[in-house]
């Protein structure tokens, strides 16, 4: 009995590696010397102090040290997520990036499919459809939304509704049509009544959105609205303090703007969200269309 996991504790961890697998990791080691050697009540305390569920990569090890070496063993080391003119307050815990980090020869149907029909998180209850991302698997410019709406929930695309009216017209504007660049979200479900994703949605689901952007690797990533950049830039800083700038994720440049849906409240932002378009045009020498979008 002493050298064994108790049975729960033991369900739990197997919940936790199925959760790891379906997000593409698959290497896992185990120090058998330190779990071995742990005491029955010990364990059993492990066991009371296990989250319930799988749902989150962010937080905090709450396991006693001794179990604490059940570690994802690095593939591919990949240089950590970089932010600049100036470092960007965090959040606590683990990055999210540790999970883009170990997936060796992704692809966006494999990621789609570890997605499968997922209910991972409580967005799963009221979807109609899975709202993956669409567009070109090699495109330079990727924009990231925050999660479908209505219409985006009913054709299983990004970006089709009155926003994503918008924002095809401003990828026009800049001399580029939707085929050209990867559109996607950082939750697939749309969450009820468009309210903005929770913290456990976004935690659950954005592993899913960063194996994406490592497939892709664009030049540029633009993420519209608040939820994109705080989710990549792993910051709580409101967006108007970098909206505009230039600022680093991995091996893309990020400029976060307004989400189109914004613009259709506050259609004064518009000209800032177009200057913001036109760095970007610059960056990828494009030579845009006549005239902003109206
Ligand atoms: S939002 Fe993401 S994690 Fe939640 S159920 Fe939909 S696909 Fe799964």
């Amino acid at each position: 009995m002493g050298g064994q996991i108790p049975e729960n504790l033991q369900k739990k961890l197997t919940e936790r590696l199925t959760y790891y697998e379906d997000l593409g990791i698959r290497l896992f080691y185990r120090d058998r010397r330190s779990s071995e050697n742990l005491p029955t009540g010990l364990a059993q305390q492990s066991a009371a102090a296990l989250p319930s569920s799988p749902t989150t990569l962010r937080e905090e090890p709450t396991l006693p040290k001794t179990y604490r070496k059940l570690e994802l063993q690095k593939a591919v080391p990949v240089p950590p997520a970089r932010i600049s003119p100036l470092p960007l307050p965090t959040s606590p815990g683990p990055s999210l990036f540790d999970a883009a980090d170990k997936i060796v020869d992704d692809t966006l149907l494999r990621i789609r499919e570890d997605l499968g029909e997922c209910t991972r998180c409580k967005l799963h209850r009221h979807r109609q459809t899975i709202v993956f991302g669409d567009g070109n698997p090699k495109a330079e410019l990727v924009f990231v939304g925050e999660g479908p709406g209505a219409d985006e929930d009913a054709q299983g695309l990004p970006f089709v509704g009155r926003a994503g009216r918008l924002l095809t017209q401003m990828i026009e504007a800049m001399g580029l049509q939707r085929k050209d660049v990867y559109i996607c979200n950082v939750v697939k479900c749309r969450p009820p009544e468009n309210r903005t994703p929770e913290e456990d949605e976004i935690t659950t689901c954005s592993p899913f959105l960063l194996r994406q952007l490592e497939v892709i690797s664009p030049k540029v990533i633009v993420c519209l609205g608040a939820v994109a950049a705080k989710t990549l830039l792993q910051t709580n800083r409101g967006i108007s303090q970098f909206r505009g700038q230039w600022l680093d994720y991995r091996q893309s440049k990020l400029m976060a703007t307004y989400h189109p849906a914004y613009l259709l409240r506050n259609p004064n932002a518009k000209g800032e969200v177009w200057k913001d378009l036109q760095k970007v045009m610059t960056l990828l020498g494009l030579p845009g269309r006549k005239g902003k979008p109206s």
